[in-house]
């Protein structure tokens, strides 16, 4: 057991230029709703360390947390909001962008796919994005407690397929029942190769 990660809150930043330094970080995106705030909470074992809600804020932001020996987790705003201005989300592309291939200290990204519905067309776009800019990208299927127990061996069979993956290549969790977690703290402490 490795136990939750001891995540702080840093800051909160527009640009990847006014993010502090960091010496390794792994960074979480994913479709709105897909639980990527619950997953953060759960990996820290905390209620409302990353906001959990079905109505986005306005401004889409980069979040930083840091561990004690420094590591990085950093919380990426996700896509497809329904509810976001045109502007705000205009400002997606060139920051995500900005992010992934300007941030020296990225060790890996979390794809988050929605462990029911997904892959959708966007994590599609977004996965062949990362596969065709070089970026190490680990896939994690969201609320698979939310998938039957009879559909579940299908359901991981479909997604697998549609990442173009085998299904011992994704992390399968869930937040709210606490599946899968333990492994992804694990994984995120051997990205950042960080023992914490
Ligand atoms: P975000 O927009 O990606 O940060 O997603 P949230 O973490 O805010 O979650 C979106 C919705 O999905 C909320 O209503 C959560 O309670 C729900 N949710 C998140 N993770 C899980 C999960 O593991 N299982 C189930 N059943 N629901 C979840």
């Amino acid at each position: 057991m490795t136990g939750p990660l001891q995540l702080t809150f840093v800051s909160s930043a527009q640009r990847v230029a006014d993010l502090p330094a960091s010496p390794a970080e792994v960074a979480l995106v994913g479709r709105s709703n897909v639980g990527k705030s619950s997953l953060i909470n759960a990996l820290a074992n905390r209620k409302q360390l990353a906001r959990v809600s079905n109505t986005p804020g306005r401004t889409q932001l980069i979040n930083l947390f840091t561990l004690p020996t420094g590591g990085t987790v950093v919380d990426l705003p996700g896509y497809g909001y329904a509810s976001v201005p045109t502007r705000e989300k205009a400002k997606w592309g060139p920051m995500i962008e900005g992010y992934l291939l300007g941030r020296s200290s990225l060790q890996a990204l979390l794809l988050l796919v929605d462990g029911e519905i997904g892959p959708t067309k966007l994590d599609s776009q977004m996965i062949d994005w990362v596969q065709a800019n070089d970026i190490t990208t680990v896939i994690v299927a969201t609320k698979i407690d939310k998938v039957k127990p009879s559909k579940l061996a299908g359901r991981k069979q479909q997604l697998a397929k549609g990442c173009r993956l085998h299904e011992g290549d994704i992390f399968w969790a869930s937040a709210a029942k606490g599946t899968g977690i333990d492994a992804l703290r694990s994984h995120v402490l051997t990205l950042l190769a960080l023992a914490d």
